[in-house]
């Protein structure tokens, strides 16, 4: 800006300044001067002293008083001598530079020059602290939004600055915590308050070495007294020669985390829909008990605890009926034990006791009886009474074991022959059972590889007897299995077909082979007109109605009357009665074929259920016909003969062995009897020649 009452002064000064480039703002007096610079961001005014109104230094003083202009350079021009006292007035009133006129255009020039790049230098540095500005309110900003605590320590262990975050998690003012020593009352790891020393906690130790200190199980007290798990890193800021300026320390509080953890511990092992051990808990377990086993020289046992039936009855009622039972299993075992035993669920429906005590082997013993005459009480689960039992298998350390796997295995052997000795006990495990569970594997083998061809397998007839005339009036068809030569007792492979599933292939077979049978006998004898062939059903044939279509199949392939076919259900069928079950049973009742309950009187079952079934005939087990020489025995006959009868039922019994059975048979008026006193079951060559002989 060029400041002159002289108009021609200024044209001068503005054609001298032209070559600089730069923008001039022309002023003809102080108050035009004034009032333009309020306007205008100016870099320099060459300002003459002598005005007529208001002369250069008031203009000078007046921009001096303002904010907006008190820091522009002015270089005063003037005609006046150089004396002292008016330099002097020129610098008071806020000058920095005097010309005086005639003006010599080259020092005009380099000096205005000077003051040109100055004024840039100094734009550049509000520049510049603009933006370091900028800067540091983000950064402000990034310390007080981050959720993590972030405090400030000094190289003598004293706060010098908390974010927000750092307040509120530690729940303490800025100012209660700023110039705080760290460790005296906020921030402690394991050690005590009183036992704190800046210099020799691992934060300090570590930040002198310049490396950061990470610790993800900190404890830090808050002002209220509450211990928090965090997690914190403490970063050194400008070492040198061993020693640290600062250090930040950055932390979280991580209850939420350590509280999942410890859920997440204690899923890892705990069982979650019964809340006992689970399988690692476990093995923790049984070693310290060996541990204390070694220690003590005492003997511990295990009980390996299977239930039996508990498969078909996921199957059958669901999984929720499945875990139900589990929870109630589980309530009943708890009621058998003392409370240092432990027990655990391995998965599925296997639990595992452990014992420790004095008189351990009859101390085991009695819990299994124990556990085992809970379990046979029936439970009741979504209005069903369910009946399971438990097979159990114990092993003791260290008589029968050497570590926690042997006694597993062992255990579980044990169990095995528990299972094969008909369920619902205990067995002590003994080591030629190592041998039998060999054996039984290899049958299994044998059965998987004999029922992919169904062969090996064929059909013994047992024929059923008419008891008022004495007549064969049918026949019961009973499945043989002779792998490499070898008889093997249904007994022993049904109940292995049964659990591996192979049941559904080898009973279809048997429907086959019999339906066949019974179309060849019909061609080539004269059999009599209510002539039956009884094929037994394994419940697991119930689960899926392929059974029915099949059975449908047969009897139009081979032009049998479904009258001719009758099947038998034992009685763990009403035990297990599924509306599955049910559906089968009724649609195989539709096509006309009769269906007999087997083994009567063995099972559970509710006299009410047996109004539901859709039945034809009662077999009374083997075990009431061998008690029938006694009163009591004979009443129990008696009863389910008068029970049937009344049922519209007819009656057969199984096992009859003497003539007497027989004879007694008769007088309460069964209608058909079985047993060996007749006949024992037959081979296919054997059932004809007897029809030969009969017929
Ligand atoms: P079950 O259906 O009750 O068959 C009667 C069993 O008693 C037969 O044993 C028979 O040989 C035996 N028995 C008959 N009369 C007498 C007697 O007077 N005294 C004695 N001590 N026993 C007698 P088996 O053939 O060993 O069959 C055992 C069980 O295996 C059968 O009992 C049946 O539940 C099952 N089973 C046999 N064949 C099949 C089949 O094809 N499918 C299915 N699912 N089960 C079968
Ligand atoms: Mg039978
Ligand atoms: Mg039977």
């Amino acid at each position: 800006m060029l400041v002159d009452d002289r108009p021609a002064n200024l044209v001068a000064l503005e054609s001298l300044l032209e070559e600089l480039g730069v923008e001039l703002l022309l002023a003809n007096s102080g108050p035009e001067a004034l009032s333009l610079l309020l306007t205008n961001d100016v870099a320099l005014v060459l300002l003459d002293v002598q005005m007529p109104d208001m002369d250069g230094y008031e203009v000078a003083e007046l921009m001096r008083s303002r904010k907006k202009t008190s820091m522009i350079p002015i270089i005063f021009v003037t005609a006046i001598n150089h004396d002292e006292s008016h330099v002097f007035k020129g610098y008071e009133s806020g000058g920095v530079e005097f010309l005086s006129k005639p003006i010599e255009p080259l020092i005009l020039i380099s000096k205005v020059k000077i003051f040109l790049q100055l004024d840039n230098q100094k734009q550049q540095l509000e520049y510049s602290l603009d933006e370091v500005q900028q800067l540091k309110n983000r950064n402000e900003l990034l310390l007080r939004s981050v959720g993590e605590g972030i405090v400030g320590i000094d190289s003598e262990g004293v706060i010098t600055f908390a974010n927000p975050a750092a307040e509120m998690i530690l729940g303490y003012e800025l100012d209660q915590l700023v110039g705080v020593a760290v460790g005296s009352k906020l921030m402690v790891t394991t050690v005590l308050p009183e036992d704190y020393v800046w210099r020799q906690t691992k934060i300090y130790r570590s930040c002198r070495t310049g490396k950061k200190h990470h610790s993800d199980v900190g404890v830090f007290k808050t002002k209220s007294g509450k211990m928090i798990p965090v997690e914190y890193t403490a970063t050194p800021v400008s070492i040198s020669e061993g020693e640290f300026s600062d250090v930040v320390l950055i932390f979280k509080d991580i209850t939420e985390r350590k509280k999942i953890e410890d859920q997440l511990n204690y899923m890892a092992q705990y069982d979650s829909l019964t809340g006992l051990g689970n399988r690692n808990l476990f093995a923790d377990a049984i070693e310290s008990s060996i541990l204390r086993a070694e220690h003590s020289k005492n003997t511990f046992a295990l009980l390996f605890i299977d239930l039996d039936r508990f498969k078909q009855v996921n199957d059958s009622l669901g999984h929720h009926a499945g875990d139900t039972l589990l929870r109630n299993v589980t309530d009943r075992l708890n009621s058998c034990i003392r409370s240092c035993d432990i027990i655990c669920r391995l998965g599925g429906d296997e639990f595992t006791i452990i014992i420790e005590g004095k008189n351990i082997y009859s101390a085991a013993e009695r819990v299994s009886e124990k556990v085992l005459r809970f379990l046979t009480v029936p439970f009741s689960v979504d209005n069903h009474k369910i009946y399971i039992g438990a097979s159990i298998g114990i092993v003791f350390y260290p008589d029968m074991a050497k570590n926690s796997n042997e006694m597993i295995k062992h255990a579980d052997m044990a169990m095995y022959q528990a299972k094969r000795d008909g369920r619902n006990c205990f067995k002590i495990f003994e080591p030629d059972m190592k041998q039998q569970v060999e054996k039984a594997l290899e049958l299994e083998t044998k059965l998987r590889r004999s029922s992919g061809q169904t062969k090996d397998f064929f059909l013994y007839y047992q024929p059923k007897i008419r008891v008022s005339d004495g007549k064969t009036i049918g026949v019961e068809a009973l499945l043989r299995w002779k792998p490499e030569g070898e008889m093997i007792s249904p007994a022993t492979f049904i109940p292995m077909a049964e659990e591996t599933g192979l049941i559904q292939n080898i009973g279809a077979w048997v429907i086959e082979e019999a339906c066949s049978q019974l179309k060849e006998w019909r061609q080539s004898f004269d059999l009599p007109e209510d002539f039956s062939v009884a094929i037994n059903l394994s419940v697991k044939q119930l689960n899926d109605s392929s059974v029915v279509s099949l059975l449908e199949r047969e009897l139009t392939r081979h032009k049998l009357p479904a009258s001719m076919i009758e099947m038998e259900i034992t009685e763990t069928v009403v035990m297990e009665k599924t509306d599955q079950n049910l559906q089968v049973l009724c649609d195989i009742h539709a096509l006309g074929v009769s269906i007999a309950l087997d083994d009567f009187g063995t099972g559970y079952s509710s006299m009410s259920y047996l109004t539901q079934l859709p039945l034809n005939v009662l077999k009374i087990d083997r075990s009431f016909v061998m008690e029938m020489h006694t009163v009591q025995g004979a009443a129990i006959v008696k009863a389910i003969v008068a029970l049937a009868k009344g049922l519209s039922l007819k009656v057969v019994a199984e096992g009859v062995e003497t003539e007497s059975q027989m004879l007694t048979l008769k007088d309460l008026s069964c209608d058909y009897v079985q047993g060996f006193f007749y006949s024992k079951p037959l081979s296919c060559e054997m059932m004809e020649e007897r029809f030969r002989k009969e017929l």
